[in-house]
């Protein structure tokens, strides 16, 4: 049977996300996020003409800043970004509101000044309040909108919220967290962002795994011997170290970005790219996933903290302004994870990220198993590299299988070589800032590639054992020196089961 390429269909999948007209209040506009992230991403999109043509920014935190204070300081930390021109037409959709979060005349004032700006800009009523201040804002910030009658779609527009990670220290925490959110709140109004689903490669996955026939019979325990997942850092705790000695690594990375990447890898095939069928089968693997007992922890589980290099050039994380001297917070975690499903049984998911490595590198690495059997003389199975796929999302993004071929030349040699594919090689242009793709779905209300609550709530699950045993027992902690590729335990994780870290 012959088929056909529907391209209409396909360029219907591929139409511009189509952003509704609205207003952003973005709470906490004079800080880290905002200037490094936000304001960048909304400036990008204004450039590529993708915000839509009814829209203002009004940016509120503490600072006592008027309009024109503001805008200057937004043209300011986009200097480098575009010409002067853009940034005065930028600047201009942009306005301040100064107040103090716990104080309801800071959202009376709010209140007017929207009717205001919304009369002048027409669009329509339409919210989102971005919450990009300190995480224990946002109850606050969500009950004083709400008792202003701030969040309600009543009033003609919707209202959307986005809540910045963390979400929560614990499961505990993270229930009352979605408790004071959803008094004023519904779970359809609730926008919890991860960046690293808004990337390029991590979307890609869907694509590879779902819209091609050749992976989908091999993307199981018969294929697959094992799966490896590493974001690593070259940096230390920059000038978060208040925030991150609070966190560690295991609450930073793994709870939202490693456990998002591993069930993007491991779920089902959804029945359709819709929200909440996509989020129904990663919230149905991380169920899966085989709880951890206290006994058998050690086996599975790394913790590390950096400590100072041998030259004496990098200091130790205990070194850093700002870090306690005995802190046991962790800057490194490697775990095994194993999915307690059909298709999954016996493969191990080895997941790791630290700060202060090595190389900047985020990957994703499926590693096939050997042939069956060699035909070729002296070679054991063994001896023949094995396939391993690799989906690269930083520091470049792209994909590569390596694979085994013959050498030109009369005797049976073989080279080990990848196929690779670069997204900046093949679509040139350069692939849209995760936070530009994310902030666009937001306006166009699509909430697929945002955390649901059942997602963020049976992560901390499966790490929530995991933080009580490492906050009742501080002799895990090893350490490794800074700029090394991690703790020599890590590598005992796999070297246990006959394997190596990439
Ligand atoms: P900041 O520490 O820079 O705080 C943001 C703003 O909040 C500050 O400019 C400050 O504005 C206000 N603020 C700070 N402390 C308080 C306080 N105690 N009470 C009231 N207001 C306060 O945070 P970030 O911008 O780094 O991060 C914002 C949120 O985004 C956090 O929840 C963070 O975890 C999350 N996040 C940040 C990332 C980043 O790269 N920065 C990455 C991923 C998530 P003012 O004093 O003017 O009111």
């Amino acid at each position: 049977m012959r088929r056909f390429i529907t391209r209409g269909a396909r360029e219907e999948l591929c139409a511009e996300i189509k952003a509704e007209s609205c207003g952003m209040v973005i709470f906490g506009a004079s800080g880290d996020l905002a200037r490094r992230k936000l304001l960048p991403a909304l400036f990008e999109l204004f450039r590529r003409q993708l915000l839509p043509a009814n829209f203002f920014i009004l940016g509120g935190a503490r600072t006592e800043m008027d309009d024109d204070a503001f805008r200057r300081s937004v043209r300011e930390s986009l200097a480098e970004a575009g010409s002067d021109s853009e940034l005065e037409e930028f600047s201009g959709f942009c306005h301040y509101i100064a107040g103090s979060y716990e104080q309801p005349v800071l959202y009376e004032a709010l209140k007017s000044r929207l009717a205001e700006l919304e009369a002048g800009c027409l669009t329509g009523g339409n919210r989102i309040y971005y919450l990009a201040t300190p995480p224990v804002l946002y109850p606050v910030i969500t009950e004083g909108l709400g008792r202003a009658g701030l969040t309600s779609d009543a009033a003609g527009g919707w209202s959307r919220v986005v809540v910045e990670k963390p979400f929560g220290r614990d499961l505990v925490s993270a229930r009352e967290l979605d408790r004071a959110l959803l008094r004023y709140l519904t779970e359809q109004q609730i926008y919890r962002i991860d960046h690293y689903l808004g990337k390029e490669t991590v979307q890609n996955i869907m694509i590879l795994r779902f819209a091609n026939t050749i992976f989908e019979p091999v993307w199981n325990r018969q294929y697959i011997d094992h799966v490896q997942i590493t974001v690593a850092e070259t940096l230390g705790v920059e000038n978060r170290a208040g925030y991150y000695d609070q966190t560690g690594a295991l609450r930073d990375m793994f709870q939202n970005h490693m456990l998002e990447m591993l069930s993007l890898v491991a779920m089902e095939p959804p029945a359709s790219f819709d929200g909440d069928r996509h989020r129904d089968e990663k919230v149905k693997l991380l169920r899966a996933i085989r709880p951890y007992s206290p006994w058998d922890m050690d086996q599975f589980l790394v913790r590390g903290q950096y400590a100072q290099n041998s030259d004496k050039n990098l200091p130790a994380y205990r070194q850093e302004p700002g870090i306690k001297s005995d802190s046991t917070t962790e800057t490194y975690a490697a775990m095994q994870v194993m999915v307690d499903n059909w298709r999954w049984r016996g493969v191990p998911f080895y997941l790791r990220s630290g700060k202060r490595l090595a190389r900047k590198v985020s990957e994703i690495a499926i590693a096939f198993k050997p042939v069956p059997h060699s035909m070729f003389a002296g070679l054991m199975p063994e001896n023949l590299l094995s396939n391993v796929l690799v989906l690269a999302i930083q520091p470049e993004e792209g994909i590569a299988l390596s694979m085994e071929t013959k050498r030109p030349g009369p005797h049976m040699c073989m080279s080990s070589l990848n196929l690779q594919f670069s997204y900046r090689d093949v679509f040139g242009e350069r692939s849209g800032n995760a936070y530009e793709r994310l902030l666009l779905d937001c306006m166009a209300g699509d909430q697929t590639l945002f955390v649901r609550r059942d997602g963020a709530e049976v992560a901390w699950n499966v790490l929530d054992p995991i933080l009580q045993q490492w906050q009742e027992e501080t002799g895990s902690l090893c350490f490794y020196p800074a700029g090394a590729a991690g703790p020599e335990q890590a590598e005992a994780l796999l070297a246990k089961d006959g394997r190596a870290w990439r």
